[in-house]
């Protein structure tokens, strides 16, 4: 099924899919899986780490690097909960819980279809009053338990930018319109995490706090809205399995005058990526009046002293990851056999080139190892010299590798390899020393 049929036709199981490719092939396994497993909890094997990376290294490139007006920064995760008080985190970080006076489960009650019915036993009516349940992972730091001090494990990255406002200001050379970028891990006591990576209660998020002059956040707001919604569709996610939704007045925070998801089609129906707000000056204003600090900008060209407002894209590198894995999977067949192949665009690829000798034998591994130098330095690279050719190439296509360069007995005497383009299946014969440029147009 080629990505644009598989919306018209959805796979019922393309879940199951994306969580078995995930464990057999070691994007993700279940954490602490040799004690049983420890629940909604995931490693990040050899090839998940690396499009995980591409997940965040593309993020960046296109929110810094390319950017002259968004600096970089890496706050701690552990926070005082000064920080939590002023955010507005201590009093309001919580979801509505209920539980199930038949089977004890715990459900969010504003993620349930029926308010009244329990999804877990299907009773009627036997739930219990809703109680707010705080999100946040609380610790002690320090060796006394007695006088340690009650510290936060980040449910946000955000707040590290806020409270470095000053400090960015003061050190960078920018002023407003400019924004300060982060990605890390943040941690949520979720009542009811699930659907594989999804909802985690430690997760990486890809956070951007721009700050601009309030007459212009709405114009900002609507950049950043189709600025992030382009970032998706440059990857390579369907324009059909994407959108843009904007939040209602009922779901808007008090503080904000827009609010847009990005959301993506996922087997079980759309849902969140990202979300991106007009925060206005809630944030800043809050950490000036609760630190007593300045946190505001004064614009010399026009002797004016504002507070600026803040347009915040905050999107999940997680649950990216997998949107991106889900959209790229496909499966056709080839020869009376399924050939499954994850159509990843090549910057999120794991490997980008695989280079796999024809066989083990002496004579070929030095010419191999050659081309593994020549392509290591550049791109992440996979050597595999087991199994029959065909073998290797599905177990590339599963994984999503770009090309593979197979070095073969005629290798030795003309200096050529073959190259296999994954989509395609195209193979060319390219010299050993025209590989790199060859390589490097396909892949830029
Ligand atoms: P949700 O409504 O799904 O709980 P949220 O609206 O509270 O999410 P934000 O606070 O806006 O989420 O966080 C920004 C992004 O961080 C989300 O769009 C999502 O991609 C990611 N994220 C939030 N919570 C989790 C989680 N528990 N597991 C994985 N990713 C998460």
């Amino acid at each position: 099924m080629s990505p644009e049929s598989a919306l018209s036709a959805p796979d019922p199981d393309l879940f199951d899919k994306i969580v078995n490719l995930s464990k057999r092939r070691g994007f993700v396994f279940q954490s602490a899986e040799i004690y049983g497993g420890f629940r909604s909890t995931y490693d990040y094997g050899p090839l998940g780490v690396l499009l995980l990376r591409n997940v965040k290294d593309a993020w960046w490139r296109s929110m810094v690097q390319l950017r002259h007006d968004v600096v970089g920064l890496d706050a701690s995760i552990l926070t005082p909960p000064q920080v939590w008080q002023a955010s507005g985190h201590l009093a309001n970080f919580s979801d509505p819980l209920v539980d199930c006076t038949n089977c004890n489960a715990r459900h969010r009650l504003d993620k349930l279809d029926d308010p009244d019915t329990c999804p877990t036993c299907g009773t009627s009516g036997s739930f219990t009053e809703a109680r707010d349940f705080n999100l946040m992972f609380k610790t002690q730091a320090g060796p006394v338990a007695d006088t340690a001090a009650d510290v936060f494990l980040r449910p946000e990255t955000a707040q590290g930018m806020f409270i470095n406002f000053a400090n960015v200001l003061n050190t960078s050379r920018k002023k407003p319109p400019f924004g300060i970028a982060q990605i890390g891990k943040s941690f949520r006591n979720e009542i009811t995490p699930g659907n594989f990576v999804f909802r985690t209660r430690e997760f990486e998020q890809m956070e951007m706090e721009f700050f601009v002059p309030p007459a212009d956040s709405q114009r900002w707001y609507e950049y950043w809205c189709q600025t992030r919604m382009d970032w998706y569709l440059d990857l390579g996610m369907d324009p059909a399995a994407i959108r843009l939704r904007e939040h209602d007045a009922e779901e808007l925070a008090h503080y904000s005058t827009g609010t847009a998801d990005v959301e993506y089609l996922f087997p079980w129906g759309w849902d969140e990526l990202e979300g991106i707000a007009n925060r206005g000056d809630y944030d800043l204003t809050q950490h000036a009046n609760a630190s007593g600090e300045k946190l505001d900008y004064f614009d010399q060209a026009n002797n004016e002293r504002y507070t600026p407002h803040v347009i915040e894209p905050a999107a999940g590198a997680t649950r990216t990851a997998m949107a991106f894995l889900m959209a790229a999977y496909d499966e056709e067949t080839v020869n009376d056999d399924t050939r499954t192949v994850l159509r990843l665009d090549p910057r999120l690829a794991p490997y980008k080139v695989a280079v796999l000798p024809l066989s083990k034998k002496d004579t070929l591994t030095p010419t191999a190892h050659e081309i593994f130098d020549i392509v290591k330095g550049r791109w992440m690279a996979d050597y595999d010299e087991t199994q029959s050719i065909g073998k290797r190439y599905a177990r590339q296509d599963e994984v999503g590798t770009p090309f593979c360069v197979t070095v073969d007995f005629d290798t030795l005497d003309d200096r050529s390899v073959t190259v296999r383009e994954r989509d395609s299946r195209q193979q060319d014969r390219v010299a050993i020393d025209r590989l790199d440029g060859y390589l490097a147009e396909r892949l830029a």
